[in-house]
């Protein structure tokens, strides 16, 4: 697992096409246990970032990490906008003058975005939110030497099933309580489709 700018501006664009074609899907999910947005706020954002990164010119990772948070925060809105621009800003930060990106450094630059986000959401895992992919993803690479993109996958698909069925204790879903059982989390479903979208450029 290696990021480069060119790898990571098709990571990028490959997540906008997920977010135009789950847009509903994610939407849907956000019905029940929030306010049915989440697909709309998404797909506007990597929307909007697939257009910034189209039309600048990057020298390092980290600065196409800085624009995708930067148009996130300002673009999303709602709960999740500044904290996906959190997470990708963490992502920047942590990254900053590496010409490659080797998987000990995305490691511990994915620990840094949850850090971010728990601290910026006021959350912990195993609250039903974002937050539990986000730390899913940073367990496999920190924890997987020799990672792959079915690896990856597969431990996201495991991260999706366990948060299903957790109850929700942060975000609107937490006025629904006991009632968020069994419904996905929209926030861990979308941010299932960034990783999906990256297993899938890695895979080439
Ligand atoms: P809003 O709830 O403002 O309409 P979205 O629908 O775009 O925003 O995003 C909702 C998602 O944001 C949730 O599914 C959850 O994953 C995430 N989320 C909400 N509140 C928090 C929080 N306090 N900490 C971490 N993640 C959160
Ligand atoms: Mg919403
Ligand atoms: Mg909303």
């Amino acid at each position: 697992m290696q990021l480069n700018v060119m790898n990571t501006v098709q990571w990028m664009q490959r997540a906008n096409e997920k977010m135009q074609t789950n847009k509903d899907e994610l939407t849907a999910l956000d019905q029940p246990i929030g306010d049915g947005d989440h697909g709309i706020n998404m797909a506007r954002g990597f929307q909007e970032v697939a257009s910034k990164l189209e039309e600048a010119t990057y020298t390092n990772v980290s600065e196409v990490f800085k624009d995708v948070a930067m148009t996130l925060m300002s673009k999303v809105g709602g709960a999740s906008g500044p904290l996906f621009g959190t997470a990708f800003l963490k992502l920047s930060t942590k990254l900053k003058g590496e010409e490659l990106v080797d998987q000990t450094s995305f490691s511990a630059a994915l620990n840094e975005a949850v850090n971010g986000l728990k601290q910026r959401g006021k959350a912990e895992e195993g609250e039903k939110t974002m937050v539990d992919m986000w730390a899913s993803i940073a367990h496999y690479f920190t924890d997987n030497e020799h990672s792959t993109p079915d690896g990856l996958m597969a431990s996201a698909d495991a991260a999706l099933e366990k948060i299903k069925a957790m109850t929700a204790t942060k975000g609107r879903a937490a006025y629904f309580k006991e009632k968020t059982i069994g419904h996905q989390d929209p926030g861990s479903a979308s941010t299932y489709f960034i990783f999906e979208a990256l297993a899938e450029v890695w895979k080439g």
